[in-house]
C-alpha cells in the first residue's frame, strides 16, 4: 500500500506534491520520494523515512518545474531500502520515465523473468519496475500509448502515477482495486491522488476518480486525453481502503469514507449488540468513526477510553512478535477513571494477529475494566492479500487458524462479535457489489501470485 500524488500545469508542482505528501503519510512511512521535470530536466528526491523528517520548503528548491508526482511508501518488514524507494526514475535513450505505483501486482515475477531474459538489468526488488522497463520498449506514439502498451499483461493492482517527458499520465488497473481521484486548482491545474484529503491540503478541488482501465494523460498546457483499457463490467474495490486504510476525511471510490465506517459500526451494534455494557469506546485513530456508529445504533455513550501517542509509529511494522508486544505499550495507554469497574465494548476496525489487540485488552483490564467485549468492523481476516495490503501470511493470521470462541479466549475479553461479511459488504458506499474482499472470503479476483511474494511492494 503506498500514496501517490501527481500535478501538472503549476509553478510550485514540486512544493505542492510536497504538501500533498503530508496527506497521505498514513499510506506509507518506510520511505519518500518526488521528482520534478522542467524543460526536459528530470529531478529527483528520494529518502527513508517520513515526509516531516526528510524533505523541507528548503529541499523543494531543487525540484524545479511545473510537473511532478510523489510517493509515500508502505513498510513491511525487511524490504526497507532505498533501491525500492518511489518514484522509480530511469533515463534512456528515448528520454526519462518516473513512475510512483499504488497496489501489488500479481504476476511481476513472470513478467521480470521474461524481461531479464531479454536483457533487462533491474534495480531494485520492486514490483513496479517491471512497467518502467516494458515502458521503455513500448513502442506507442503518444505516452498514454506507450503506457497501455506496457500494461498489457500485467496483472494485479495499480493506481499509477507516471511522467513520460513532461507529459503526466494516470492510470487505474481494470479492476479498480486501488483508488485514484482527479482534481483542479485554481480551475486549471490537474492533480491526482490516492486520497481527497491530499487534493484538500493543496487547495485543490476534487473533479472525479480515475475510472478502473482508465488511462488520462495531461500535457502542461492543460489539455487532456484518455484512454480506456478493456475492463470487466464488475470493480474489484477494495474494501479494506473503506474499513482501515483510507483517512476518514476522505472521499475514495466516489464514497466518504466517515460515513463508511459510521455505517459499519452502526451495522456491527445491530449484528452484535453489548447489552449490559456501560459504554463504548475506539481503538484510535482508525476505529474512531466506527465506534461513533456503534454508539449511535447502541445508544451507549462513547467515552475515549484509550489515548494513543501520536509519536510513536505503526506497532504492526515490528518485524518481532516481542518488539510489537512492547510497543502497544509505548503506543497506547488507558484511562484508569474512565474504565475501572465498567463493563465496556471495544471497537476496533480489524484484528490481524491479535497482537494489538490482545496487549490492549491487557491494558484495559490493568485500567479496572470488570468486562471486556470486543466488537471488529470487519470480519475475521482468513488470507493474505496479495493486491497492496500488507497482511501477514496465512499462518500469522489468528482467524486463518482459530475459531471466534478460540480467538476470543487468546486475546482475554468476555465476548467477540465481527461484523458479517455480507453486514460489511451492505454498509460501504455502493455496496454490496463490485470490492474485493478475499482476504476475508477467500474469493480472490485473480489467480494467486505463483511465487509467493513474501514482502509485499505495494
Ligand atoms: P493485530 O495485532 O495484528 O491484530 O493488529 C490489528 C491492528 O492493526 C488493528 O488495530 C488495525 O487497525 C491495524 N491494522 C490492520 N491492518 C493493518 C495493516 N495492513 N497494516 C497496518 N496496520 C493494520
Amino acid at each position: 500500500m503506498c500514496g501517490i500524488f501527481g500535478i501538472s500545469g503549476h509553478a510550485d508542482a514540486a512544493a505542492l506534491t510536497h504538501l500533498g505528501l503530508y496527506s497521505l503519510q498514513h499510506r506509507g512511512q518506510e520511505s519518500a520520494g518526488i521528482v520534478a521535470v522542467k524543460d526536459g530536466a528530470v529531478n529527483v528526491l528520494r529518502a527513508m523515512g517520513l515526509v516531516s523528517d526528510k524533505f523541507s520548503a528548503e529541499s523543494m528548491r531543487t525540484l524545479a518545474g511545473p510537473v511532478a508526482i510523489g510517493h509515500t511508501r508502505y513498510s513491511t518488514a525487511g524490504s526497507s531500502t532505498i533501491e525500492n524507494a518511489q518514484p522509480a526514475l530511469v533515463r534512456f535513450k528515448g528520454g526519462h520515465i518516473a513512475l510512483a505505483h499504488n497496489g501489488n501486482l500479481t504476476n511481476a515475477t513472470e513478467v521480470r523473468r521474461s524481461l531479464e531474459e531479454d536483457g533487462s538489468i533491474f534495480s531494485s526488488t520492486m514490483d513496479s519496475e517491471v512497467i518502467v522497463h516494458r515502458l521503455a520498449r513500448a513502442k506507442g506514439e503518444r505516452p498514454e500509448e506507450k503506457l497501455a502498451e506496457a500494461l498489457r499483461g500485467i496483472e494485479g493492482a495499480y493506481s499509477l502515477l507516471v511522467i513520460i517527458g513532461d507529459t503526466l499520465v494516470a492510470a487505474r488497473d481494470p479492476l479498480g482495486w486501488r483508488p485514484l481521484v482527479m482534481g483542479r486548482l485554481n480551475g486549471g491545474t490537474t492533480v491526482f491522488a490516492s486520497e481527497s484529503c491530499a487534493l484538500d491540503i493543496v487547495g485543490a478541488t476534487v473533479e472525479r476518480e480515475i475510472a478502473p482501465g482508465e488511462i488520462v494523460a495531461v500535457e502542461p498546457n492543460g489539455s487532456v486525453r484518455t484512454i480506456q483499457m478493456p475492463a470487466p463490467a464488475e470493480q474489484r474495490r477494495c474494501v479494506f481502503e473503506y474499513v482501515y486504510f483510507a483517512r476518514p476525511d476522505s472521499r475514495v471510490f466516489g464514497g466518504s469514507v466517515d460515513r463508511a465506517r459510521r455505517a459499519l459500526g452502526r451495522r456491527l451494534a445491530e449484528e452484535h449488540p453489548a447489552p449490559g455494557a456501560d459504554f463504548v469506546f475506539s481503538v484510535p485513530d482508525s476505529s474512531n468513526s466506527a465506534a461513533l456508529g456503534f454508539a449511535e445504533a447502541s445508544g451507549l455513550p462513547l467515552e475515549l477510553a484509550l489515548i494513543r501517542n501520536h509519536y510513536v509509529g505503526r506497532t504492526f511494522i515490528q518485524p518481532t512478535q516481542q518488539g510489537r508486544d512492547e510497543k502497544v505499550k509505548v503506543k497506547y495507554n488507558a484511562v484508569r477513571e474512565i474504565l475501572a469497574g465498567r463493563s465496556v465494548v471495544m471497537v476496533d476496525d480489524s484484528i490481524v494477529r491479535g497482537t494489538t489487540t490482545r496487549g490492549l485488552v491487557a491494558l484495559v483490564r490493568a485500567a479496572g475494566a470488570r468486562e471486556v467485549h470486543m466488537r471488529v468492523s470487519s470480519p475475521p481476516i482468513t488470507g493474505p492479500c496479495y493486491y497492496g495490503i500488507d497482511t501477514p501470511d496465512r499462518e500469522q493470521l489468528i482467524a486463518a487458524n482459530h475459531s471466534i470462541e478460540e480467538i476470543a479466549r487468546r486475546i482475554g475479553v468476555d465476548s467477540l462479535g465481527y461484523i458479517s461479511l455480507d453486514g460489511m459488504l451492505g454498509a460501504v458506499p455502493d455496496g454490496p457489489s463490485g470490492f474485493c474482499h478475499a482476504c476475508f472470503s477467500g474469493q480472490y479476483p485473480t489467480q494467486p501470485p505463483t511465487i509467493p511474494e513474501k514482502r509485499r511492494l505495494g
